[in-house]
């Protein structure tokens, strides 16, 4: 049984209480969550007894780090339903991961007049290194549309994939409007062209279940701090045709085979993709944080959330003025973002503080999708695991007050 205050006690974080007497409502895991007391102390036990470089020495400190990283490496894999360990690839996070796909495999198979297929909902990360890649080898960009419900306008894919489409890259979750988008049927319509379907799962994978091999995906992106897990760390899961044909970005030691005075080839996978000394202890304790995940059950994570988010989407709609972004709850994740009419976000998030709300604020790194919804910054609650209605409570409670202070009252 799901008992969220239990799964909360396990966070230190959360044993403190602000000035004032304040809990800590933490409503910002989708820009990082927070960490249970087991992913900290994995971190500390490495450090404290048998810290040393990876893949490098037979000593048994060594050996025993090789051990861990393998079995985090296995824990990732079962984590994504890939087939095979050597199709995870430990990055820095999503960023790099779907810079490696962009440069490593974009730059590398597309030509002047391909097209990489986004939409209007994309990450910065997932839509600047497309931009960079197309310029370098002259391809386009197109811009699925989106409904104005802020779901992908898949009646009018047709008309955006066709046979010069090369790469379909797409969010599994909209980190502003919670959208889940359809990734089985963009698989299949990616594929029906020849396309490869690329993955940003950065906000997904906290909340679902993921099944690269049952879902069809060719690349997938995720960062371990999004996952209860330590900073530093990310995955590219990579198909093994794919990453054999796909180059390495990032050039040193560990990633080769041979190094001759003017050429050098490169190591098996994972290796080939893992260049200098990868965040060690970070990928080591990625594995307690997909423990912490497995042993709630994603079943359960998701009812909970889901529960929040419906009990959220119903109290925000009580305060005046208040317009939530993005599609209903039953069709979104564990995210609403949202704006007061005549109140500056950053002012809302500074007021919100004030009663111990944590809360983002700004275009979230996805400008052109603020441009589409025509606002420069919304106000973003996200939740997590450890959330609980009384969070939503609190986040209502001093929404009333921001409004009270803004003078807003009347409206
Ligand atoms: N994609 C999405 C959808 C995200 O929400 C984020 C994090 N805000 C990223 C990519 C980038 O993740 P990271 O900063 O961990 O590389």
């Amino acid at each position: 049984m799901f008992d969220p205050v239990q799964v909360r006690s396990q966070f230190p974080i959360f044993q403190q209480t602000l000035p004032k007497g304040l809990p800590v409502t933490f409503l910002d895991s989708a820009a990082s969550a927070q960490k249970p007391q087991t992913v900290i102390d994995a971190e500390r036990r490495v450090y404290e007894t048998h810290y040393a470089n990876a893949y490098r020495g037979v000593y048994r400190f060594g050996a025993q780090i090789d051990d861990e990283l393998e079995a985090s490496r296995d824990a990732v894999r079962m984590l994504l339903g890939a087939e095979r360990v050597e199709e995870v690839i430990f990055t820095a996070g999503t960023t790099l991961a779907l810079n490696m796909v962009a440069f490593g495999w974009g730059r590398k198979h597309l030509k002047a007049g391909d097209e990489i297929l986004l939409n209007l909902m994309e990450h910065h990360a997932n839509l600047v290194p497309w931009q960079q890649v197309a310029k370098q080898t002259g391809a386009n960009i197109r811009y699925l549309p989106l409904t104005p419900q802020g779901e992908l306008d898949l009646t009018r894919l047709d008309e955006f994939l066709n046979p010069r489409t090369k790469i379909v890259s797409v969010t599994a979750m909209s980190n502003v409007l919670g959208t889940l988008n359809p990734i089985r049927k963009l698989a299949d319509r990616a594929h029906d062209m020849g396309a490869v379907l690329v993955v940003d799962a950065a906000q997904s994978v906290p909340h679902g279940i993921v099944d690269v091999v049952q879902q069809g995906i060719d690349f997938l992106a995720f960062s371990g701090h999004k996952l209860y897990g330590p900073t530093g760390v990310g995955v590219l899961y990579g198909r093994r045709d794919l990453l054999n044909r796909m180059d390495p970005i990032i050039f040193g030691g560990h990633m080769i085979e041979q190094v001759h005075l003017h050429e050098s080839s490169w190591a098996h996978l994972p290796a080939k993709f893992e260049a200098g000394t990868i965040p060690i202890v970070q990928a080591i304790a990625l594995k307690t944080a997909i423990d912490f995940v497995d042993g709630l059950g994603f079943d359960a994570i998701h009812a909970h959330e889901q529960d929040l988010v419906n009990y959220a989407w119903q109290e925000l709609h009580q305060i005046p003025g208040l317009k939530v972004y993005g599609p209903p709850p039953d069709r979104r994740g564990a995210i609403l973002s949202f704006s007061i009419a005549r109140a500056h976000p950053e002012d809302l998030a500074q007021l919100l503080d004030r009663k111990g709300v944590f809360v983002r604020h700004g275009h979230h790194c996805t400008m052109p999708l603020h441009a589409w919804l025509e606002v420069p910054a919304t106000v973003r609650a996200s939740f997590g695991v450890y959330n609980t209605r009384e969070d939503v409570d609190r986040l209502r409670d001093a929404l009333l007050f921001a409004r009270e202070k803004l003078r807003l009252k009347a409206v």
